[in-house]
């Protein structure tokens, strides 16, 4: 599996998509949220490179939108919930997912 830095090289070089080079092995998910991602929600460098790591509302001029999992817990439950789905079911869910994705995982516990 090549890093993401080469496939971002490979994708300029060639001019092709990040996802035609994946040829989607896998499903990518937001590292930060994790929102599944697809080439139009991806988040961008400041000079405008794709970040394939993150999705636009995580990371958006090169600083990620939470601060906290807690931030992020409390805009999502508020957002991702509905009649079957309550706030404190979705708050369950994130507090088991988000510490599992790279971009809490690398900051450990608050
Ligand atoms: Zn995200």
């Amino acid at each position: 599996m090549p890093n993401i830095e080469t496939l971002k090289r490979l994708s300029d070089l060639f001019d092709v998509s990040l996802h035609a080079l994946l040829g989607a092995p896998r499903q990518w998910i937001c590292q930060c949220c994790g929102m599944p991602l697809e080439e139009s929600i991806l988040s961008q460098e400041p000079d405008g490179t794709p970040n394939v790591a993150y999705c636009q509302w995580c990371y958006t001029g090169g600083k990620f939108v939470y601060e906290t999992q807690e931030a992020l817990i409390d805009f999502l439950s508020h957002h991702l919930a509905h009649p079957q789905w309550p706030p404190e079911q979705v708050r369950a869910h994130l507090a088991q997912l988000l510490p599992q994705l790279d971009h809490w995982r690398d900051r450990g516990e608050e």
